[in-house]
């Protein structure tokens, strides 16, 4: 069974290479486990058949239901640099096709007959992961990002549940993910800005909780993208003063914008230089390789500098000297816990917090990736997947079989 292939032309067609499969149904159950409730469904998606590819329509298969699995239709779906990374062949080879999207917002379309947290239309999400070993030291401790024998991401890993099978991402209709995985999103947030804050959003919110960051806390912001405006957003509303570090002077107003009490402009050696010793913590969301001596100078006795983003290439050393003299941890953060991301949701949901954002229709993928390179958005583009019903993917779908 493949997990997703380009759309042939014509529905009937696409039916037949379903039929193709012989008696192998995608319904059947691994051994040992009750047989699978439903049969499993074909949806439209978008997603790369190669890194030079680019991002075209695609049908996948669904699993079907598991007991404690809900099934979610998709309304919207954050464009992560990831996604950008992983289709264009940028983190080496992945099992192709590959349908990315890991900041996923929809509505409880079914549930298993053993899901007790959800129901039809509850309105849910789902952000980088969608399991873990959960047995672990790290699972047990609600830290699953970290789990020791991998955890299994939203899109290109290895997923137990569907026979080793690649998982795929949200620039689909629907999606199937273990009762677990799946977070509440308040119905106070708009749904489509707050589909980043799934990705983006724990990525800041986690590090600014685990330095403990206080009302009148110095926070520095490294960066204003898609991480970086909700880094402002959410030090603002813990309470900190927030300080955006910018290479353009352009930015230093948008950033204000958001919420920033201070702007520096790194290109400018002096402001940089009257930012020494004034900070506690800074989140470091620039993934290009940089100096990061430059921002540990910045803080104050005690502080500590998160890098969030993957280098893309060799970076100059840290100074030691810098961290003893003050103390000074230089630290990372990967995304957050289930449990964390449902704490930033619903931190989220009480201080009016979400993402500022662009909407893109399915047929407007590529371009949009094109911009994000580029640095061209404001700063999150979500795929409003209402959009993908209007390809002509996934048009035939597989009879849905009722329990
Ligand atoms: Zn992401
Ligand atoms: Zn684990």
């Amino acid at each position: 069974m493949t997990p997703g292939r380009p759309v042939m032309p014509g529905a009937d067609k696409v039916r037949r290479t379903l039929t193709d499969q012989g008696s192998e149904s995608p319904s059947s159950a691994p051994a040992g486990e009750a047989p699978a409730p439903r049969t499993g469904s074909e949806v439209a998606a978008y997603g790369a058949t190669s890194a030079q590819s680019g991002l075209v329509p695609l049908t996948i298969e669904r699993r079907a239901l598991k007991p404690d699995d809900v099934e979610i239709d998709i309304e919207f779906c954050g464009l992560c640099h990831s996604d950008v990374h992983a289709t264009r062949g940028e983190w080496g080879e992945r099992p192709w096709p590959l349908v990315p999207g890991h900041e996923i917002v929809g509505r409880v379309r079914r549930v298993g007959d053993e899901v007790r947290s959800f129901s039809v239309d509850d309105r849910v999400g789902v952000g980088c992961m969608v399991d873990s070993c959960g047995e672990c030291e790290n699972c047990l401790d609600g830290v699953e990002q970290f789990c020791d024998r991998g955890n299994v991401l939203t899109y290109g890993s290895a997923d137990p549940r569907n026979g080793g099978e690649a998982t795929q991402g949200g620039y689909a209709q629907r999606i199937v993910v273990t009762e677990k995985f799946v977070l509440r999103v308040p119905e106070t947030l708009d749904p489509a800005a707050a589909a980043p804050l799934l990705c983006a959003g724990i990525t800041t919110y986690s590090p600014l909780r685990y330095f403990g960051v206080e009302p009148g806390e110095r926070v520095g912001v490294v960066g204003l993208g898609g991480l970086g405006h909700l880094a402002v957003k959410l030090a603002k509303a813990m309470g900190a003063e927030v300080t955006v570090f910018t290479r353009s002077a352009e930015k230093g107003d948008a950033a204000r914008e958001l919420g920033a009490d201070d702007v520096v402009v790194t290109s400018d050696p002096t402001a940089l230089e009257a930012a020494r010793r004034t900070l506690d913590l800074v989140i470091d969301t620039v993934a290009a390789p940089h100096d990061v001596n430059a921002y540990l100078r910045t803080l104050r006795l005690d502080g500590a500098l998160f890098q969030l983003s993957l280098p893309s290439g060799t970076m100059a050393p840290v100074d030691p000297g810098l961290l003893i003299r003050r103390r000074l941890s230089y630290a990372g953060s990967l995304i957050g816990g289930i449990a964390e991301t449902q704490e930033m949701l619903e931190f989220c949901a009480e201080h009016g917090v979400a993402a500022d954002i662009e909407l893109v229709a399915a047929d407007e993928l590529n371009e949009a990736y094109d911009r994000m390179v580029a640095g061209d958005v404001k700063y999150r583009f979500v795929l409003d997947a209402t959009t993908l019903a209007s390809t002509g993917a996934g048009s035939a779908q597989a009879e849905e079989g009722e329990e």
